[in-house]
């Protein structure tokens, strides 16, 4: 059997795609970059703004006008079979589910092509009034430290050196195992070998509990210095409407210990613009939250109103106010990943090379999971010495010593 593959939307939808994939591969299936001569067409969907719902069901149209499709992914747990037709089969809320209750554990991720991480835990323990990921994906279900660091040296084993730990929140994992993502990550990072650990996105509220053991776990070398933690907005206000279950300055908090822990690290967030109850003074707190932490990386989202979320009927704030937000935040993020990019000119680094780029280069990450591109095509998950000798406010660019 030919599988094609799209996946869209966060790190953990992508994993689950790419290890339902590398499953089919278990079973005798090989990959086609081409949709039109598949017997199976799989994509992970996405559905947190109505924007890209919309996207996934116009694909899901295409794809289907071809042959067989199945889909995975948020689309097909809040969609309620509404899509499902001779051609297109949905991957359901309680399969995806089960997934989390041992379905994943024997799937060995062999094809690095399609493979974006290890899914941790399903749900989440949060209640988050804007959010219909939730919805999707339903309450916490953690999987055993033993299984993940099982499918992890499996990974290795395939000379695939780079781990990504996926989740909704990370930081609520082994909530409800009795355990917790700290000693996950020291499990994981105590396998022996070179290889690098992304740790994915986690929750304020919860990163905070377990605030001090992370920052022990982080300190291996094995376990870039990055942290993306979506604080949604900087105003209390608008955090106590979204029941985010933290204020603004409990980040602050967890990233001045996380920063004087690691001078050198990255920092990622996540804004909500346009919150239905956002007003002046909440924007400007939010630009301060912003000036006061410095992210590297800011993902911006346009407040959405979801279906089956407590803020479906709520109206968006008038479009001239949001868009311009939306771009003084956008700006800013830019001046300020400049400026931090631009203060590495100058400096030697040793990066992990992880992916080819354009015009025969290649990617690295430094400790910092910042992106450096080099000249040639290096062997993936090689260490090499460059110095950064430019940069743009998204990638620095290096020379290899
Ligand atoms: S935004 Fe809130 S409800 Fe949605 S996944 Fe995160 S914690 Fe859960």
């Amino acid at each position: 059997m030919k599988i094609y593959l799209e996946s869209y939307g966060c790190t953990l939808n992508k994993s689950e795609t790419g290890l339902y994939a590398n499953k089919l591969l278990s079973e005798g299936a090989v990959i086609t970059q081409n949709p039109d001569e598949a017997d199976l067409r799989l994509i992970g969907t996405c559905v947190v703004i109505q924007h890209t719902e919309d996207r996934m069901l116009r694909r899901i149209a295409e794809l289907s006008a071809k042959g067989k499709v199945e889909v995975m992914g948020c689309l097909s747990s809040v969609s309620a079979g509404s899509i499902e037709s001779e051609n297109i089969k949905l991957i359901g809320k309680s399969e995806f589910r089960s997934f989390y209750k041992g379905a994943l554990d024997d799937i060995e991720i062999r094809e690095a092509s399609i493979f974006d991480g290890i899914p941790i835990n399903q749900g989440c323990t949060g209640s988050c009034n804007f959010c219909i990921s939730r919805v999707a994906r339903g309450s916490l279900i953690s999987r055993p430290i033993s299984k993940i660091r099982g499918q992890a040296m499996i990974q290795l084993s395939h000379g695939i050196r780079e781990i990504r730990l996926s989740s909704l929140d990370s930081a609520a994992y082994g909530k409800d195992l009795g355990t917790s993502l700290d000693r996950l990550i020291e499990s994981v990072s105590s396998i022996l070998g070179d290889f690098r650990i992304r740790v994915g996105m986690m929750e304020p509220g919860n990163t905070a509990g377990i605030l001090v053991g992370l920052l022990r776990a982080y300190s291996s070398d094995k376990v870039y210095k990055f942290l993306h933690l979506p604080v949604q907005s900087g105003d209390d206000r608008i955090l106590d409407s979204m029941n985010r279950g933290y204020h603004a300055d409990a980040f602050r908090s967890i990233v001045k210990q996380y920063r004087s822990t690691f001078t050198d690290s990255t920092l990622s967030t996540d804004i909500i613009t346009g919150y239905f109850n956002e007003s002046e003074e909440s924007f400007e707190n939010t630009v301060k939250l912003i000036e006061d932490t410095q992210p590297e990386i800011i993902n911006i989202t346009r407040f959405s109103p979801r279906p089956y979320t407590a803020d479906y009927n709520r109206k968006p704030p008038p479009t001239n106010d949001v868009k311009r937000w939306t771009a003084y935040i956008t700006n800013l993020h830019h001046e300020i990943a400049g400026k931090k990019m631009q203060r590495q000119v100058g400096k030697f680094k040793k990066i992990y090379i992880t992916e080819h780029g354009k015009n025969e280069t290649s990617v690295g990450r430094d400790q910092a999971y910042r992106p450096v591109v080099v000249p040639g095509r290096h062997d993936l998950y090689s260490f090499m010495d460059c110095e950064i000798v430019d940069f743009t406010d998204t990638y620095a660019i290096g020379k290899i010593m």
